[in-house]
């Protein structure tokens, strides 16, 4: 079993923000900021990628509802929804899970500002619909 299949279980204990049949929210033990919630699939797959299609639909119809109500009721003025691939991602639990992590202006909770990648786009472009 994995970690997040422990709380899951009831086995771990953790804050519970939201349960239904197929998914569970609970607050992240290490929170990026104010109301930084972890949306678990109650059935284990190691990640999105390897998710099937009705795992994926509850998870993102779930991380819609509590989106918009986190960043309401936290007072949040945005909130980044994300989710890590694999390692070198960033991904430490191998248990599809959906960060909600709501943004206050000028945190810097999570950030994108990075170097560009110089590959030539249309090579990229080339890559990814041929
Ligand atoms: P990842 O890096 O895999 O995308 O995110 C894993 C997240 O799970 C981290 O933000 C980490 O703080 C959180 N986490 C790890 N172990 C536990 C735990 O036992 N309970 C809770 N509530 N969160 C956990
Ligand atoms: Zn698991």
């Amino acid at each position: 079993m994995c970690i997040f299949c422990d709380i899951i279980a009831g086995t771990i204990p953790s804050r519970k923000v939201y349960e239904d049949d197929n998914v569970l929210a609970i607050l992240d033990v290490n929170p990026l900021s104010k109301g930084h919630t972890l949306i678990l699939p109650k059935k284990h797959t190691d990640s999105f990628l390897t998710a099937d299609a009705e795992t994926v639909q509850n998870l993102a119809a779930c991380a819609h509802e509590l989106a918009v109500k986190i960043t309401e009721r936290t007072g949040a003025d945005g909130c980044n929804i994300l989710t890590n691939c694999g390692e070198a991602a960033g991904q430490s639990v191998s248990h599809l899970h959906v960060h909600i992590i709501p943004r206050y202006n000028g945190d810097s909770a999570v950030s994108f500002e990075h170097a560009a990648d110089s590959t030539d786009p249309d090579e990229v472009l080339k890559l990814l619909t041929k």
